[in-house]
């Protein structure tokens, strides 16, 4: 049964949420189905937030929601939504779908370590609330009668800004180990205190990290690195023992290490990327694996190195297996770890400074990577100071060289 808060308890001012996300859940009331908006464009808003996207749930399933809208089509297999665009956004509409107990052998699959691999069972609203992660991702404002539906007993921990996780922590996270990233997400960005029970076992259970593909981690990581709170979120990632199973080798060495230069360049290019958000601009997948895998690419070269591998072959080798060692846990798609790679061997390139070899850098599509990469060794006092000053000044003088246009092959 649910708790209904009504608008002058919850408030939020329906004029201020996305008008698309309401028109949406406008048609579907109109063609007799529920719909609810849910998630983080009810949680953020709450918590004092602009959301990031809407996610609208409904009893309508996917074929009957794609017969409603002109522009909407079904993504997914393992776990079904329809993608709804208006004007030029896409909203995700997504069918109730029920917990697992009773079901085991129809539609919901799980694995011997009782990991979800399918999850298309059409549910109630309640039986949709209880499925979901954690309290606050599972508050629905109802535009019929504009209140938010409670199922989980989220609306105290609204008030307590607190983070707790629905159901048994353990099985939760067993069912779906990306839960524990997702909580250390939710924690680095928003206002919260974490709940005891759901905090405790992350602990314990950050190896379970292991048997989820590597793919999907890769996304997962990009979320938590590059969405603004960097720099925080890889301070807890750490604490909870989570970087460590993702990232092993680089771990190994950054706790090893007896000065904190590979901690710094991390944390620096982190602090970087989160400023760089704030003020809008781009940030790039490939910078940030170079950052964080360098700890393990940079010893793998040195070793290279003594044993008396000639310096470009020592990187080149060091890049490649750095980078396959990684995506046995970190899968780093082909298209990524190429430029990544490439900014590791240009490190090599930028102390050749006779200008017509560093005019040719300039315009080496990878220059500025590579650039910002050396005032990040620099600055962590990977390197000694100067380099990356004689290429400020060299840019400097040379304002009409530019990088070329990339060619893109397939
Ligand atoms: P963000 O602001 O980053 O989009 P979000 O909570 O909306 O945060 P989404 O990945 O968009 O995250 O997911 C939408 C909703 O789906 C969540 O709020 C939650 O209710 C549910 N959800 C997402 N991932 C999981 C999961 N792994 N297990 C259970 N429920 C999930
Ligand atoms: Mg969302």
């Amino acid at each position: 049964s649910a708790t209904v808060i009504p608008p002058s308890v919850h408030g939020i001012e329906e004029h201020r949420l996305n008008s698309g996300a309401i028109s949406i859940m406008e048609q579907l009331n109109t063609a007799g189905y529920d719909a609810y908006l849910v998630g983080g464009g009810v949680r953020d808003f709450l918590l004092g937030k602009i959301p990031k996207d809407f996610d609208i749930a409904t009893n309508a399933t996917p074929e009957q929601v794609t017969d409603i809208f002109r522009r909407a089509r079904i993504v997914g297999r393992r776990f079904q939504i329809v993608h709804v665009r208006v004007g030029p956004e896409v909203f995700e509409v997504t069918t109730f779908r029920a917990g697992h107990e009773g079901h085991k052998g129809s539609d919901a699959i799980q694995n011997e370590a009782g990991m979800l691999t399918r999850d298309n069972i059409w549910g109630s609203v309640e039986e949709d609330a209880k499925r979901r992660d954690f309290t606050l991702n599972a508050l629905y404002y109802n535009h019929k009668d504009r209140s938010v539906y409670d199922f989980v007993g989220a609306w105290e921990d609204v008030k307590a800004k607190r983070l707790r996780i629905i159901g048994d922590p353990e099985t939760r996270y067993r069912e779906d180990p990306v839960r524990m990233l997702r909580a250390i997400r939710f924690m680095g960005k928003l206002p919260l205190t974490i709940d005891e029970k759901t905090e405790l076992p992350i602990i314990d259970h950050g190896h379970l990290l292991s048997e989820v593909s590597s793919s999907r981690l890769f996304d997962e990581v990009l979320k938590l690195l590059q969405a603004g709170h960097g720099a925080d979120t890889f301070e807890l990632l750490w604490e909870f023992g989570l970087f460590q199973t993702m990232f092993p080798e680089a771990s190994a060495i950054l706790e090893a290490q007896q000065d904190s230069t590979y901690w710094d360049l991390i944390e620096q290019a982190l602090e970087n990327t989160d400023a760089r958000i704030q003020s809008g601009r781009t940030v790039n997948p490939a910078f940030l694996y170079a950052c964080l895998l360098w700890p393990a690419a940079h010893q793998r070269f040195k070793q290279y190195l003594q044993s008396g591998m000639e310096p470009t072959e020592a990187m080149a080798k060091a890049g490649a297996i750095t980078v396959d060692a990684n995506a046995t846990t970190v899968a780093i798609p082909r298209r990524f770890a190429q430029v990544t790679r490439e900014i590791w061997e240009m490190q090599l390139r930028l102390p050749n400074t006779q200008t017509r070899r560093a005019l040719s850098l300039l315009r080496n599509p990878r220059f500025r990577a590579a650039y910002d990469f050396l005032l990040l060794r620099e600055q962590s006092q990977e390197i000694d100071p100067g380099l990356g000053r004689w290429w400020t000044d060299f840019q400097v003088e040379n304002p009409d060289v530019k990088p070329e246009r990339e060619i893109h092959t397939r």
